[in-house]
């Protein structure tokens, strides 16, 4: 007969993976569909994790297969889920290689896409040194000569920011800057040149940044980026689902152990928050996971006390 798993887990990032973990260690069944494209997959190296600082998107991913391996319960599936079918207690996830998996609960950790602003050479220097987070590659760029590739609200937010980690910024906005004057006043007297011209390229060698080209045919020497990308849902998915969704595609969690406002369907990672860090959408996944067990356990218990009287 078809297995129902107690859990289906979608996506195996950070979040799917703890969540795995926790589940495998609850003596959970737990089916994982992961399409392998974590939104870091650019990088070298990934910081700010402790324990893990500095480490390998690939080797992170190994470690902690490996040890969610030791708990038997918990299998892999190298797949991308396609469709959901069904309700809390019966799910039915369609996977593109043929495969049906019915599982009692759903997490959703689908993570989030970076969609890159269309500019020539941008995708050469992508995860070298261009990056999009200073939390995770800041002090890698630290007292460099930056470039801040940005718009509006953003731009400003972002050269707020960066400053902490290197005081040699200069915003390049590719087009109309969508600042207030008020935004525009503050950059000028903290002494922060803003380019608004557009970007012709991004010139490097090697991933290795040295200046962004403008179609004045002024140039900006640099040797690191940051830049503000679009991020969309890693998975069409929960819409599909009827998952509520914030303003930012992201979707609403209920409460701290991530239940969704569909009944039985979990979220955790970035799908389900704008703080996108590896180690919060781990600890969202560890709480999700918990929370799909809390139900498990809650429904079982009431079934058990309905056996018992019968
Ligand atoms: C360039 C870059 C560098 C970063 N560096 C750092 C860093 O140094 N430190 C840090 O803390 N954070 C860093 N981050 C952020 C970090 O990558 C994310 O916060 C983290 O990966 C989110 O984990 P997640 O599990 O939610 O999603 P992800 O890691 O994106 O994993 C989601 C998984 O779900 C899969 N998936 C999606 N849809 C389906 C489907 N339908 N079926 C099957 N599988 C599916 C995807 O293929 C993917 O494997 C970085 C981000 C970027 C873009």
């Amino acid at each position: 007969m078809e297995t129902l798993f107690d859990a289906a887990i979608i996506g195996g990032g950070p979040a799917g993976l703890n969540a795995a973990l926790v589940l495998g260690r609850a003596r959970k069944n737990v089916i994982l569909i992961d399409e392998g494209l974590p939104r870091n997959r650019v990088t070298h190296e990934s910081h700010g994790f402790l324990t893990r600082d500095g480490i390998k998107p690939d080797e992170f991913r190994r470690i902690a297969v490996e040890q969610i391996r030791a708990y038997p319960s918990v299998r892999f599936s190298a797949d991308i889920a396609v469709d959901i079918a069904g309700a809390d207690g019966d799910f039915k996830v369609s996977a593109k290689g043929g495969d049906i998996y019915r599982a009692k609960k759903l997490l959703l950790a689908v993570g989030k896409k970076d969609r890159l602003p269309e500019i020539e050479g941008l995708t050469d220097v992508y995860g070298k040194s261009a990056f999009v987070c200073p939390y995770c590659d800041g002090w890698e760029l630290r007292d460099r000569r930056l470039a801040v590739i940005a718009k509006g609200e953003r731009a400003f937010h972002f050269a707020k920011t960066i400053l902490g980690w290197s005081e040699r910024i200069t915003l390049c906005t590719d087009g109309p800057d969508e600042l207030t004057d008020a935004q525009r006043e503050e950059l000028r007297v903290r002494g922060i040149p803003l380019f608004d011209a557009r970007i012709r390229r991004i010139v490097s060698e090697d991933g290795l940044v040295s200046k962004v080209e403008l179609e004045e045919g002024a140039a900006v020497a640099c040797t690191g980026i940051f830049f503000a990308p679009t991020l969309v849902p890693g998975s069409d998915l929960p819409r599909a689902l009827g998952c509520e969704l914030t303003p930012t595609g992201s979707i609403a969690a209920t409460d701290v152990l991530g239940k969704s406002s569909v009944p039985g369907v979990f979220v955790a990672g970035d799908i389900a928050t704008e703080l996108n860090q590896l180690i919060q959408a781990a600890a969202m996944g560890a709480m999700a996971g918990a929370g799909i067990n809390a139900e498990l356990l809650a429904e079982a218990w009431e079934a058990r006390g309905r056996a018992m009287r019968s």
